[in-house]
């Protein structure tokens, strides 16, 4: 393959993989290659532009050739499946695409990077949709209650709970782009209108430290796409 391959626009970088010879991973966005409708477990066809995007796929890529490239793009792109809810786009050579065909670029983002924390030998079974909570000292749990939407529930019945309850919420918001449903402050959901547990699961822990996550990415952005990774930890 010649130097012209169109990738796509790229979303996000990591710049040094440390668990791959500080080879650099980049994860492109593509306009999706087949019929929405064509994608397995499709649950749920949203209008045209139901989140202001055409429907994109997503490639992990590397221009490395480093020995053991090739299988760490192979597990960055598994763990996206299997950890965030990307599936196989049919008929392409490695393309990944959300059921719902969006982009839910924002939350990609993060699971990307996320992911490419983690070497290739840790096991790739998806998160729970609970985590224990310090603050609210009990198990936070995210329900899913159909097209696209979920409620933040917590075992314990105190205030200190409740308050969980919403900022694991307004975690959400902001990190997967949900957005509120009104009068109950514990639900959020996704405009697509399909369910995406996995990336949820995987974000979970980010949505209880939003904060610290917020502040990651922007110190990330002011330092520019090229920083060391190992500065983002
Ligand atoms: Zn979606
Ligand atoms: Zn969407």
């Amino acid at each position: 393959m010649g130097r012209t391959l169109d990738l796509g626009r790229r979303l996000e970088l990591c710049s040094a993989d440390p668990h791959c010879h500080d080879i650099s991973l980049g994860l492109y966005r593509q306009p999706l290659a087949v019929e929405p409708a064509t994608l397995p477990d499709r649950q749920a066809v949203p209008p045209a532009g139901a989140d202001g995007a055409f429907p994109v796929q997503f490639l992990v890529h590397t221009y490395s050739t480093a020995v053991g490239a090739a299988e760490r793009v192979a597990f960055v792109s598994q763990a996206l499946g299997d950890l965030a809810g990307l599936e196989r786009v049919p008929g392409t050579p490695a393309q990944r695409a959300f059921p719902c065909s969006c982009g839910h670029e924002r939350a990609l983002k993060r699971a990307f990077l996320d992911i490419c924390k983690k070497s290739n030998e840790e096991p790739m079974e998806c998160y729970p949709l609970s985590r224990m909570d310090k603050k609210a000292e009990c198990q936070i749990i995210v329900v899913p209650v159909g097209n696209g939407e979920y409620r933040i529930d917590a075992e314990a019945d105190t205030p200190a709970a409740q308050r969980r309850r919403q900022a694991v919420a307004r975690g959400y918001l902001k990190l997967c782009e949900m957005e509120p449903v009104e009068g109950d402050d514990y639900r959020v959901r996704f405009r697509c209108g399909a369910a995406h547990d996995r990336l949820l699961g995987l974000l979970l822990f980010r949505a209880q430290n939003v904060r610290s996550t917020m502040r990651e990415d922007e110190a990330a952005v002011s330092r520019g796409v090229l920083a060391a990774p190992s500065q983002q930890l």
